[in-house]
């Protein structure tokens, strides 16, 4: 054995990284904006479509391809239409069914997490709701070996009557699911940008403090294995989901290196879903993350591709994307009472 202290293992830091095309190109746009872990959807974010299978050949080529680009974790971010707390039975028996789609595709390319947000009880009591999204998520996997794939329910901003903004609803539905699914693997992703909008105040030493102590006495910090690191156009406790550039929010980038150097979130692969609003916006923002994370003795971070991006022209109007959904989400109820009579 030689006496050389081992450089500290780099950090993970990645970007919510597009699929356009193929799956499998989306390891290749990661690895050109220098991340060494990234997150995607597995298949469209807005629709509910027949949620496909992964083609046994795609799987395989994004596995290679992912262990030749080093990234580790691969996390999958769910369907936002999903909502596993809703008290409507149709939206339910598609939100599991959905989910399930989720999983699978999640396990052919042998993602290591699978981020969801809990989903709104709509006005319903809270209670139920919570018991609702423990008992959906266990249905969604019944059956299945979900090996070393972790599902991680996700932080809000506690936008209406969203569940996840407070730490004890998480808790209460991990709780919930592994009492009747003992070692149902459950964890959790914190968003930085939904803990400020749900007023946790996280820009000084000490709130952060006390905030991860809040994390600690009710999930347990081990459950945390995924950091969404935005900035925030929403500030304290406005109840409002706007991600920003880091540093150009209301978290700030003081406020950042804090978090990204804490000892209690050491190990988490830090993740970001900030705007892509001119090009290179999110090769800055991989940037700016390892310039925060950096510490004495750490190895070098990979190098992004020089003019890299994945700026695709001005960013679509949200107002539209919402009412694509929205008509998507009727259709798609039209068939399903249909299916039902
Ligand atoms: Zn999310
Ligand atoms: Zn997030």
């Amino acid at each position: 054995m030689s006496g050389v202290v081992a450089a500290p293992p780099l950090p993970r830091i990645g970007i919510h990284t597009s699929t356009a095309g193929h799956l499998v190109e989306s390891l290749d746009r990661a690895s050109k904006l220098g991340a060494n872990c990234l997150q995607i959807f597995s298949f469209s974010p807005r629709m509910w479509g027949n949620s496909p299978r992964i083609a046994p050949a795609d799987a395989a080529r994004f596995r290679e391809r992912r262990a030749e680009f080093g990234l580790m974790p691969l996390v999958i971010h769910a369907n936002y239409l999903i909502n596993l707390a809703t008290p409507n039975p149709i939206l339910r028996v598609r939100s599991v069914q959905a989910f399930r789609g989720e999983i699978i595709r999640a396990l052919d390319l042998d993602a290591e997490y699978l981020v969801l947000h809990p989903g709104s009880r709509v006005g319903g009591p809270l209670e139920p709701a919570l018991r609702a999204v423990a008992d959906g998520l266990r249905q969604a996997a019944r059956g299945l070996d979900l090996q070393r794939l972790r599902i991680l329910l996700e932080n809000t901003a506690g936008q209406g009557s969203v569940l996840g903004a407070r730490f004890e609803e998480l808790a209460a539905m991990m709780a919930m699911a592994s009492d009747r699914s003992p070692g149902f693997p459950l964890g959790v992703c914190l968003d930085t940008a939904h803990l400020l909008a749900a007023g946790f105040e996280i820009r000084t030493a000490e709130g952060l403090d006390e905030t991860l102590q809040a994390v600690e006495r009710t999930v347990g910090l081990s459950s945390v294995h995924v950091v969404h690191v935005n900035d925030s156009k929403a500030p304290l406790g406005a109840h409002v989901d706007r991600h920003e550039h880091i540093g150009k929010g209301h978290i700030k980038t003081e406020a950042f290196a804090r978090i990204l150097t804490h000892p209690l979130l050491a190990g988490r692969a830090f993740v970001l879903e900030t705007p892509i609003d001119k090009p290179g916006d999110d090769r800055r923002n991989v940037q700016a993350l390892w310039m925060l994370a950096a510490r004495d003795g750490l190895q070098v971070p990979p190098r992004a591709e020089r003019g890299f991006t994945m700026f695709r022209g001005p960013r679509r109007n949200p107002a539209s994307a919402r009412a694509k959904a929205r008509r998507g989400k009727t259709a798609h109820t039209r068939a399903a009472v249909r299916a039902q009579r």
